[in-house]
């Protein structure tokens, strides 16, 4: 398996068969598991084996397909499923730092990112600084001898400015601090974020990994030390953990990620270059595209553009709103990584809670719309586009 390319590691990796040896993965839609005997069960409890289970909380064959194909695509020694993407940054967070730690962040983060750093690990008596995730030396300056944990998101969300992954890494590393990659934006197709210094990448499946609008998840991916020592005891005490029929549909989901990422990402860049000097248009964001700002580090870090695009309309918010309600096959929606093509206005939605002059540091200006490609006919995504910035 170990030599297997990523496609192919993203059809069969992980696979357990039963004794029917079914082609397709199953679900094994179980909480629990039988011993034979008394001493079995004890055994169990003394130590569990790579292939035995105890309870769904802890671990689920299903669930377990889905962490070991994942580790594979990856490149980590090891991975952790849970429930949402936000049970999987919180799970690396609270496990991760104790009370008189130090966090650097990013400041451009997933919004419920702020409530656990500000609120809860703040309540906590954690201490956190946020950096603009591009500034290399921002990191350097915020990153003292007892910073515990740097995180960030690779690529952010919804101005897709992609950060150093290496670079950032070097420095925290020289702190001994973890360092933490939100990877969402940037996919998990043809990731490099461990080979680049990440200790501990996280995704929020509920995106491209199931990709199909259906299911919550996430997983966490990292050395065996970190899942089983530092993750696993939070996770399995805590309750965050991924239902076995969760698991079922984001490895089917896996099969055909590539496959709809690759296509998804040229219809992006197709899009992009269409909408190249729009009147209507302020700017066109897309890091797959030349013209993006850190077009060289897309293309060591990242295996494509990725699946969204923003473009901030001249009109401002009239505009925006103009340009979602007469789009025709673009639906108006939050979610990212979609087979649906899906239009979101970051500064009325998503980002509706933040001050005004954290939008305008942040870039989310009132004409900003993030559109994330589905899966549809490039050009008659082209056509939606086109016509609906022709109605603005
Ligand atoms: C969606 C998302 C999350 C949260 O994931 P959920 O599955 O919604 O809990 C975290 N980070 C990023 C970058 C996301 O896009």
């Amino acid at each position: 398996m170990s030599n297997w390319n990523k496609r192919t590691t993203a059809v069969h990796g992980g696979i357990r068969r039963s004794q029917y040896n079914e082609v397709s993965e199953a679900i094994f839609l179980t909480q629990g598991f039988v011993y034979d005997t008394a001493e079995a069960a004890e055994a169990r409890f003394i130590e569990t084996g790579p292939d035995e289970f105890i309870y769904a909380r802890y671990g689920n064959p299903t669930v377990s397909m889905f962490e070991s194909r994942m580790a594979a695509l990856e490149g980590a020694q090891d991975a952790f499923a849970t429930a949402s993407g936000m049970a999987a940054i919180n799970g690396v967070l609270m496990a991760g730092v104790k009370s008189g730690d130090h966090i650097v962040a990013a400041r451009a983060l997933f919004g419920s990112c702020y409530y656990i750093l500000d609120e809860v690990l703040g309540n906590l008596g954690v201490e956190v600084s946020y950096v603009e995730g591009t500034d290399i030396a921002a990191w350097k300056t915020a990153i003292r001898p007892d910073t515990k944990l740097v995180f960030f998101e690779s690529v952010s969300n919804p101005t897709l400015e992609v950060i150093d992954i290496a670079a950032v890494a070097d420095i925290a590393h020289a702190a001994g601090a973890l360092v933490v990659v939100d990877n969402v934006f940037a996919t998990p197709v043809g990731s490099r974020a461990i080979a680049l210094g990440a200790d501990v990448v996280v995704y929020s499946a509920t995106k491209h990994i199931d990709g199909q609008g259906r299911t919550l998840g996430g997983i966490i991916l990292g050395t065996k030390d970190f899942i089983r020592g530092t993750l696993e005891p939070y996770m399995k005490h805590t309750g965050g953990s991924m239902s076995p029929f969760t698991a079922w549909v984001m490895v089917k989901g896996l099969e055909t990620m590539e496959l709809r990422v690759r296509a998804q990402a040229a219809s992006a860049m197709a899009i992009c270059e269409a909408l190249q000097g729009h009147t209507a248009l302020q700017q066109v964001i897309y890091p797959g595209h030349a013209g993006h700002p850190q077009h060289p580090l897309v293309q060591t870090q990242m295996a494509n553009g990725g699946t969204v695009i923003s473009l901030d309309l001249a009109g401002g918010q009239a505009a925006a709103f103009a340009f979602l309600n007469a789009l025709q096959i673009v639906v108006i929606s939050n979610n990212l990584g979609d087979a649906k093509s899906i239009v979101t206005h970051p500064a009325t939605t998503t980002h509706q809670r933040l001050p005004d002059d954290k939008k305008t540091s942040l870039g989310i200006t009132p004409g900003l719309v993030r559109i994330s490609i589905g899966i549809e006919d490039t050009d008659d995504l082209v056509a939606d586009i086109l016509g609906a910035l022709a109605a603005v």
